[in-house]
C-alpha cells in the first residue's frame, strides 16, 4: 500500500520525480503521503454528539436497540493524493445537509436535543432527526410533541389541503421541489426558494464543494463540484444533474442536496436534504456494466401491453458499486439505504438515463447484522441455505435496475407518474423496482446471462420483505413491502407453518405473484390511477395480527431494525 501511495506521489509532477528517483521507496516511508494520516489529523466537529447512553432509562435503551452500529471505512489506498485531501472538504459539505435535513424534517434541532435530559434519548433523537420514532411509523417518543405533521416542517402547520391546492393554482412555485411553504404577513401562502430559507447552511456546503471542485484532478468531476456547487446558491438543481451524469471517470463521489420526496407525506413534493460521500469500487463497477446493455431487451418483455412500456431507457445508464465513507440528512434519518437511483429529475433521465448506486459496505453490514438473524427466525429450516449475500446483492441491484424500467409519463399525457399519484407515488414506485428486479433476475436466468439458483433470489427476497416492513408504515419501502407480503400470501407465494412459526416459499407461485403485482403496479402508474391506488394501499399496506406476532419475535431475540453509523474522519483516519 506505501509503495502504491508513493508511486502516485513521483508521478504527480518532475520535481518529485527526481526526488523518488534519488531515494529508493522503502528508504522514505515517512516522506510518503498517507490519507490515513492526513484525514486523521483533520479538525473537523464530530458528527453526532456524545452522550453516555448506558446512563439512560430501559424504555430509552430499548428504542436504541433497534439499531446496530456499523463503521464506515473503505480502501483509501485506491484514492490518489488529491482525492484524499478532497475528502474532509465533502464530509463538511455533507454536514451542512444535516442541519437542512433537520429544518426540513423538524424545526429547531438545538432547542429539542437541549429539552431531552435522558442521554439514550438524545441519541434516539439524532437518529431520528426529530422526536418521533420512524422505525414505528413515526409515533413520538418525547413526551408533549404530539403526532408529527404528514408535511413535516415543510408547510405550515394549519394549512389544509385544500386551501394549498387552490394557492397553488395561482402560484404553482408552491409544488416546487426546492421551496419551502410559509405564511407571509396576510396569512397567504407563499413560497420560499431553499437557498434563501436555509442560506447559511446552503452557502457553507457550496464553498466546500467548491474548494473541493480546485483539489479535483478528474475532469468531470471538477465541472460538476463547480455547478453543484451553484446549484446550492440558486436552488437550480438540473445542469448539475446533467453533469453528475455526464461524469464517468471518477472515483470520489458525492450525493448531495434536496434529493427525494419521502419526508413530505402530504403531498411528496418536496425534496429533503441529504448527502453521500462515496468511492467507487472499480473492480465491481466493471462487473455491473454489462447488465446495462439488457435493459432495452429487459423494458420490452414487461408483462404490461405496448403502450406501458413505449418510452425507452436511457442508453448512457450507469452502473456502479461503492463504499459509502459518509451519511448526512435524509438518508441518514431512521433506516439506511444501501442502494441509490438518481437523478430523480425526469428530463435529465429521459435524456441521460441514471446511475444507480449499488452501496456495498452499507449491504453487507445489513445482510450480515439482520437479514440472516431474521432467515433463522422466520424462514423454514431447510430453505435458509438459500439466504445469500449474492442473492441480496442481485435483488438490490437489480431493484435499481428496475427503477429505470416502466414509464414516467402517465399514458394519457396529462403529465409525470409522480404528480399523478402525489403521496402514494414514492411506495409505489418502490414497489415497482422491487418486483421487476425480481422479475429481472428470472428473466435473465431464463436468457442465460446469469448464472444463479432462483431460488437463493426468492428465499432472499421474502427474508428482505420481513426485514423492511419493519420500517414501518411511515416510509415508503415498508408500505411497499407490506403491499408485496399481503399481496403475495393472497396468492400463495409462500405458506407459514403454524407449529414452527415459519415461512417456506412456494416457488411456482410466488412466479405467478411476481408477474401479478408487476403488471399490477405499472398499470396504476401508466395510467395514473390515483383513486386506485389509494384503495390497493388502503387495502394492503397493512400489518395484520400474525405478521406482527412474528415480528415481535424478531424484537424479542434482540434483532437490530437497522443500521447507525460511525462514521468521519476519525472512522477513516484510525483504520
Ligand atoms: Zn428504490
Amino acid at each position: 500500500m506505501m509503495k502504491h501511495l508513493l508511486s502516485t506521489v513521483c508521478l504527480s509532477g518532475a520535481l518529485l520525480l527526481a526526488a523518488c528517483e534519488a531515494t529508493p521507496p522503502e528508504d522514505t516511508p515517512e516522506d510518503a503521503f498517507s490519507c490515513r494520516e492526513f484525514l486523521a489529523d483533520q479538525n473537523l466537529p464530530e458528527p453526532t454528539g456524545m452522550y453516555d447512553v448506558t446512563q439512560g432509562s430501559p424504555e430509552a435503551q430499548a428504542l436504541l436497540a433497534k439499531y446496530t452500529s456499523f463503521r464506515l471505512t473503505t480502501d483509501l489506498s485506491a484514492l490518489s493524493e488529491a482525492e484524499c485531501r478532497m475528502i474532509p472538504r465533502l464530509i463538511a459539505a455533507a454536514h451542512e445537509m444535516d442541519a437542512v435535513f433537520w429544518q426540513q424534517a423538524y424545526g429547531d434541532r438545538d432547542a429539542l436535543l437541549a429539552s431531552i435530559d435522558d442521554p439514550a434519548l438524545k441519541r434516539f433523537a439524532e437518529i431520528n432527526y426529530g422526536p418521533w420514532d420512524r422505525l414505528d411509523g413515526n409515533a413520538p417518543f418525547v413526551e408533549g410533541v404530539g403526532p408529527k405533521p404528514p408535511g413535516a416542517n415543510f408547510y405550515p402547520k394549519n394549512m389544509t389541503k385544500e386551501e394549498f391546492e387552490a394557492a397553488a393554482e395561482a402560484n404553482p412555485d408552491l409544488k416546487s421541489l426546492y421551496t419551502v411553504v410559509v405564511r407571509d404577513e396576510d396569512e397567504q401562502l407563499r413560497p420560499v426558494p431553499y437557498h434563501e430559507a436555509y442560506e447559511p447552511h446552503m452557502k457553507a456546503a457550496s464553498e466546500q464543494l467548491r474548494a473541493a471542485a480546485a483539489l479535483a484532478e478528474e475532469p468531470g468531476l471538477k465541472h460538476y463540484l463547480e455547478l453543484r456547487s451553484e446549484a446550492l446558491l440558486n436552488s437550480d438543481y438540473q445542469p448539475s444533474d446533467f453533469a453528475w451524469m455526464d461524469m464517468k471517470d471518477n472515483t470520489l463521489d458525492v450525493v448531495i442536496g434536496p434529493i427525494e420526496t419521502y419526508e413530505d407525506q402530504l403531498f411528496g413534493y418536496k425534496a429533503s436534504a441529504e448527502a453521500y460521500v462515496l468511492v467507487k469500487d472499480r473492480e465491481w463497477s466493471e462487473r455491473l456494466a454489462r447488465y446495462i446493455q439488457l435493459l432495452p431487451m429487459l423494458q420490452e418483455g414487461l408483462p404490461v401491453p405496448p403502450a406501458y412500456k413505449q418510452e425507452t431507457p436511457g442508453s448512457e445508464s450507469d452502473l456502479n458499486a461503492y463504499d459509502v465513507i459518509y451519511y448526512a440528512g435524509d438518508c441518514n434519518a431512521g433506516s439506511k439505504t444501501i442502494a441509490i437511483n438518481l437523478p430523480n429529475d425526469e428530463e435529465v433521465q429521459l435524456q441521460k438515463g441514471t446511475r444507480r448506486l449499488q452501496l456495498k459496505n452499507a449491504m453487507r453490514a445489513k445482510f450480515d447484522k439482520i437479514l440472516v438473524p431474521i432467515a433463522d427466525v422466520l424462514i423454514a429450516e431447510d430453505q435458509r441455505d438459500h439466504i445469500t449475500f449474492d442473492a441480496f446483492f442481485g435483488n438490490t441491484m437489480f431493484h435499481e435496475v428496475a427503477h429505470g424500467l416502466g414509464i414516467k409519463n402517465t399514458l394519457d399525457g396529462a403529465g409525470t407518474v409522480r404528480q399523478a399519484l402525489r403521496e402514494h407515488a414514492s411506495a409505489l414506485e418502490e414497489g415497482k423496482a422491487d418486483i421487476l428486479g425480481l422479475y429481472m433476475v428470472s428473466k435473465l436466468k431464463e436468457a442465460g446471462e446469469l448464472d444463479v439458483d432462483l431460488m437463493d433470489n426468492y428465499a432472499t427476497f421474502l427474508a428482505g420483505i420481513f426485514r423492511s416492513v419493519r420500517f414501518g408504515a411511515s416510509s415508503a419501502h415498508g408500505r411497499a413491502n407490506m403491499i408485496r407480503f399481503n399481496f403475495f400470501k393472497e396468492m400463495g407465494a409462500f405458506e407459514r407453518d403454524a407449529d414452527t412459526g415459519t415461512y417456506r416459499v412456494n416457488f411456482d407461485k410466488m412466479t405467478d405473484a411476481m408477474n401479478a403485482l408487476s403488471e399490477k403496479i405499472l398499470r396504476f402508474q401508466g395510467d395514473g390511477d390515483y383513486e386506485g391506488v389509494a384503495a390497493f394501499v388502503a387495502k394492503y399496506a397493512q400489518v395484520g395480527p400474525e405478521l406482527q406476532a412474528d415480528l415481535d419475535r424478531l424484537a424479542e431475540a434482540g434483532i437490530p431494525v437497522d443500521i447507525v453509523f460511525e462514521q468521519g474522519l476519525s472512522v477513516l483516519g484510525s483504520e
